[in-house]
């Protein structure tokens, strides 16, 4: 069988064009950057004030069905179509998240895309990038410290210290700091309470990140953030605390969206990553509405499946932002729908038309969920090495039969050149006034908390309803008390299925989502509802992709994928 190299060996092959020429092709100049070193840089915040006026480019968004945990290449889909409209001549760019650390250790490697649809430097990408996830770790942690400095410091604010709601926050997956106790050892050492870690993909200064329009808006939303409640079960601000300055400031750079290329210099935003089961999913409204201004052509991905990065990508980040895509783009592999269709993980090796034609279902609802958004689709179906003649002819001939229009996309082996027929497919949907785009979110803002739960369930999830912990009931009530039900639904639960237990993969049906617990997140502007047993700070697998990883004495690297 053939030989292929491995995502890092290609990218070390890859001869990188300096990054002021990749940014001469959207019409910057090397003014209005800030260099990171000659292949990364930031884009000013002078010149993103200078394109309001500009007309929008065209958005499409990369998402897919449930994966298999190893992603099913939507990152490597969204990167290679970007270079396939690239190759048809148009003005194109990328908006994609920052890699977090807890699955580059973990269980993923990098998440720069693979094979020859790639975006680098993929080992600075993937480690420490431009430092943004260290500047948002920070501002969330130093939050954590100003709130315990008011509690030792006489608590004017009455904050009742069991019922604080900010979390500490590590950008690497530590099972043990989810539930801790901090401030031991006496008067000068603090006050004792319970203390939680999420990981800063979950956290809400993430997606307060994520969703901010500029400095004054970054500002507004992290003194909106709830913090705790005080002694009357009334909520505590950051304004209250007085440190919206101070943590703001701590965002200055990192709120500059991050530009680098792919290995066909198709110029890439990179900026904020937030995980799509525990927190919203999508890279920050800058990064997405800057692009939109310098490029005709946009392509953005929404994490994990349909289910969970889209559906938050449509309702929440669309709607906050006034933006929407004109079209859709489903990835899909032989391999997941197999999974789905009851092949067992170490078997997806091994050709089942059986396997393949039962898990076809799962597609069939993610389509169903664009639809129900009003937005045209193509499905990608990302070609694996080991997918037979058989299995593709069965997977269109399922397509066909059920008029869903699909393209053989061959990115990761061929780059550019494997997605031409899909970024054709995708120009003619999008240049074509006779497609209708109806595109709508899936609830109004008015709707109760409980209804946009079951509006998500039932139009998304393909369930039938929702079950509310006593817990949960009594934190609805309390957020119906606080005028807080105006916000949408922010969905935590797993990746693998439709429904909330990761065991049922297919096309689950009547099943019912249990929300355990409620959180508003006032200053990103969403209420996360946490569905069956979803954890916010993940924990290593036996053999964390860490194992694989070295680095040798002239700095080469080695097991990033
Ligand atoms: P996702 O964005 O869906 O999580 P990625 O694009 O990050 O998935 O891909 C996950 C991994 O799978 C990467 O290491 C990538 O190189 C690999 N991969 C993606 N597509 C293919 C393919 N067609 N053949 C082989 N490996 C692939």
């Amino acid at each position: 069988s053939k030989h292929y190299l491995s995502d890092i060996e290609i990218a070390q092959q890859a001869k990188l064009q300096p990054i002021v020429k990749i940014a001469e092709k959207i019409g910057l100049s090397a003014n209005d950057l800030e260099l990171y070193g000659k292949y990364k840089a930031k884009i000013s915040l002078e010149m993103i004030d200078t394109l309001h006026k500009r007309p929008n480019g065209k958005l499409i968004l990369v998402t897919s069905i449930n994966p298999t945990p190893a992603g099913e290449g939507k990152s490597t889909v969204t990167v290679g179509l970007g270079d396939a409209l690239n190759r048809l001549g148009k003005n194109v760019m990328l908006a994609l998240r920052e890699p977090s650390l807890g699955p580059t250790m973990g269980i993923k490697g990098g998440a720069c895309g693979g094979g020859y649809a790639q975006v680098v430097p993929m080992e600075d990408i993937n480690l420490h990038f431009t430092g943004d996830l260290h500047a948002i770790t920070t501002a969330n942690n130093a939050l954590a410290s100003f709130i315990d400095n008011h509690i030792q410091q006489g608590n004017l604010l009455q904050i009742d210290s069991r019922k604080i709601i900010w979390k500490r926050a590590l950008d690497i997956n530590d099972r043990a700091l989810r539930n801790i106790v901090i401030g031991l050892g006496g008067k000068s050492n603090g006050i004792p309470r319970e203390e939680h870690f999420d990981i800063t993909a979950a956290s809400e200064m993430m997606a307060i990140f994520c969703l901010a329009e500029n400095l004054t808006d970054l500002k507004e939303r992290i003194a909106n953030i709830v913090v705790a409640y005080n002694m009357e079960n009334k909520p505590v601000t950051v304004k209250d605390l007085g440190v919206e300055g101070a943590l703001t400031l701590l965002l200055k750079d990192a709120i500059k969206p991050n530009i680098v290329q792919t290995l066909e210099y198709t110029p890439a935003l990179i900026h904020g990553g937030p995980f799509a089961n525990i927190a919203h999913g999508c890279n920050s409204l800058l990064a997405t509405k800057t692009a939109l201004k310098l490029a005709d052509y946009v392509v953005t991905e929404a994490g994990f499946g349909a289910d969970l990065g889209a559906e938050k990508f449509l309702d929440i980040k669309c709607q906050k932002g006034d933006i929407s895509p004109n079209a859709v783009v489903i990835v899909a592999t032989i391999r997941a729908l197999k999974l789905h269709g009851g092949v067992s993980l170490n078997e997806l090796n091994f050709e089942s038309i059986e396997g393949l034609k039962a898990g076809y279902a799962n597609l069939v609802k993610h389509v169903e969920t664009i639809k129900a958004f009003g937005l045209p689709y193509v499905v990608a179906l990302n070609r694996f090495s080991g997918d037979t003649g058989q299995e593709i002819e069965t997977f269109a001939a399922l397509c066909q039969e059920q008029n869903i229009p699909f393209s053989l996309t061959e990115v990761w082996e061929k780059g550019g050149a494997g997605g031409i027929e899909l970024a054709e497919k995708l120009v003619s949907i999008i240049e074509n006034p006779q497609i209708e785009n109806n595109f709508h979110p899936l609830y109004a803002s008015e709707q109760s908390i409980e209804e946009k739960l079951l509006a998500v369930v039932q139009k998304v999830y393909g369930g039938k309803n929702v079950e509310l912990s006593a817990l949960a009931r009594k934190q609805i009530a309390d957020i119906e008390k606080n005028e807080w039900s105006h916000f949408p639904v922010c969905i935590a639960k797993t990746q693998y299925s439709l429904s909330d237990d990761p065991k049922k993969l297919g096309r689950p049906e009547n099943f019912t989502i249990t929300i355990r617990e409620l959180k508003p997140s006032v200053g990103a502007g969403f209420i996360v509802a946490y569905a069956g047993e979803m954890l916010t700070m993940p924990g290593l697998p036996k053999k964390p992709a860490a194992l694989n990883m070295d680095i040798d004495d002239s700095g080469k690297i080695k097991g990033l994928f």
